[in-house]
């Protein structure tokens, strides 16, 4: 093993790390930059669906053992194969007796949308998972406190990549593979900082994130809601919940609406009467899982506008640098590891230098339509989740859901990283 070139990844998060141990393994000479002190996660939930496993898998045993070792899945026997229980939260679409429709209460199980395959999925705490992945990477392949402020062509007439820090250091590679999450700088080296694509906008949407302590859950909610992933629907905001730590924790992430975001930041501290207050009108469980949430942060949600290209020349952008979306359909992360998985698989054939750029190309051919279909049909499914998509028809809203999660989970992973190697391979035997 080992290659006649060499890469630098920009952000040590999900998609830094899987890439990174993609690489590695297959002998390529791989550096981290990463502009935060060491790598970490926030203290927050984050599910995978079965195609995000199966990249794990495919990638490497010690990305999806890492992942069989934190997750958590429905406790329940009788859950095992359903991803989310979806129920009316709000009690605005109930009649006076509670009933949203007949024979379905506020805050009852309308139906439960259902995994289509076999591959293993669940939830895990962010930071148990990184701490699980940075195990898998040797010291010497990371710099810390290396924020990237530019990326410059060599003029030694390599036609290498010099990376610009704000420390004042710099370092040069064959070429650089931006995994710097939405705020991107290699986006806008990639597209142009006059190109709007190359910034993200706000979706409309915001979110508080919390963590509840099982027992206090169980004791508030019961067993059902409490130990499996839920959905309460309502107008202009949901509210899911899913188990972590093995079922010790119960998370929750409750949405709500606003036209614009205006604050520079986009996490902000708000206040509980704020946060209770977005949820008033609601039925009795959501108000008690809202109640029940402590450090009410804001997190504004953005998106990115369709990117032109993943790629230009030697510089390549992987996961949320590339598609930002909102979480909606708990897919974001998971196509960050899909990335990983087609880039690594390319990296892993490419032979020297001239062959890195034709895996680029081959990449961004084979994941750009996906995983913007992604970021759009993300939007779309908070619509629909907050009755703004097909209304507060309930038959529309359950028509819609029951199926449009299956070319997220069912892509036939093995035969992509075939037609981008087949890509790659055409574009090789051209030279
Ligand atoms: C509320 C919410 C809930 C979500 N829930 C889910 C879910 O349930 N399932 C799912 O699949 N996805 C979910 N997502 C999406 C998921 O979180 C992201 O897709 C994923 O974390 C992106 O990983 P990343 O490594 O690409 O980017 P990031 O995690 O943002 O990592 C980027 C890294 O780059 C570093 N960096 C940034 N700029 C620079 C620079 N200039 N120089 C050097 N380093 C830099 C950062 O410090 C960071 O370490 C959710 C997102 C949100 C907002």
């Amino acid at each position: 093993m080992g290659s006649d070139f060499n890469v630098a990844i920009v952000g040590g998060g999900i998609s830094g790390l899987t890439l990174a141990i993609a690489l590695i393994d297959a002998g390529v000479n791989t550096t981290i930059y990463e502009a935060a002190p060491k790598f970490g996660e926030i203290g927050a939930g984050v599910a995978f669906g079965p195609n995000a496993a199966r990249a794990m898998e495919l990638i490497s045993p010690k990305v999806y053992d890492a992942f069989i070792a934190c997750k958590t899945d429905n406790i329940w026997e009788s859950k095992q194969n359903t991803w989310f229980t979806i129920r009316v939260g709000d009690a605005r679409k109930g009649d006076k007796d509670g009933y949203a429709k007949p024979g379905l209460k506020v805050g009852d199980a309308w139906f439960d949308v259902n995994f289509t395959n076999d591959y293993s999925r669940g939830g895990v705490y962010r930071a148990h998972f990184l701490d699980a992945l940075v195990k898998h990477v040797p010291e010497s392949a990371a710099k810390f406190g290396k924020k990237l402020v530019d990326v410059e062509q060599a003029t030694d007439g390599s036609g290498d990549v010099v990376l610009r820090f704000d420390d004042g250091t710099t370092a040069q590679h064959n070429a650089v593979i931006g995994c710097d999450g939405i705020k991107s700088k290699t986006r806008e080296i990639v597209l142009g900082a006059e190109d709007p694509a190359s910034r993200a906008v706000f979706s409309g949407k915001y979110a508080y994130r919390g963590l509840i302590p099982m027992d206090k859950a169980v004791e508030l909610l019961g067993a059902e809601v409490a130990q499996n992933s839920n959905m309460f629907f309502g107008y202009h905001g949901h509210l899911l919940t899913f188990p972590i730590e093995k079922g010790r924790t119960f998370n929750v992430v409750a949405f709500a609406s606003r036209e614009t975001w205006e604050k520079p930041n986009w996490v902000v501290t708000t206040s509980k009467e704020e946060m209770v207050a977005d949820f008033e009108g609601w039925g009795k469980t959501v108000q008690d899982i809202v109640g029940a949430m402590e450090k009410p942060d804001i997190w504004a949600l953005f998106m990115h506008p369709p990117a032109k290209t993943y790629y230009k020349g030697r510089v390549c952008l992987l996961g949320d640098a590339a598609h930002a979306t909102t979480p909606h359909q708990g897919a974001g992360a998971g196509m960050c590891i899909e990335d990983s998985l087609v880039l690594g698989s390319l990296l892993k054939d490419a032979k020297n230098v001239a062959d890195v750029e034709r895996a680029f190309s081959a990449y961004d051919e084979v994941r750009r339509p996906r995983s913007l279909k992604n970021v759009v049909t993300s939007k779309e499914a908070g619509q629909l989740y907050d009755f703004e998509l097909e209304g507060d028809d309930l038959d529309k809203v359950e028509q819609n859901m029951k199926h449009r999660m299956e070319w997220v989970w069912n892509e036939d992973l093995p035969a992509q990283i075939e037609k981008a190697r087949k890509i790659y391979q055409g574009a090789r035997a051209n030279i």
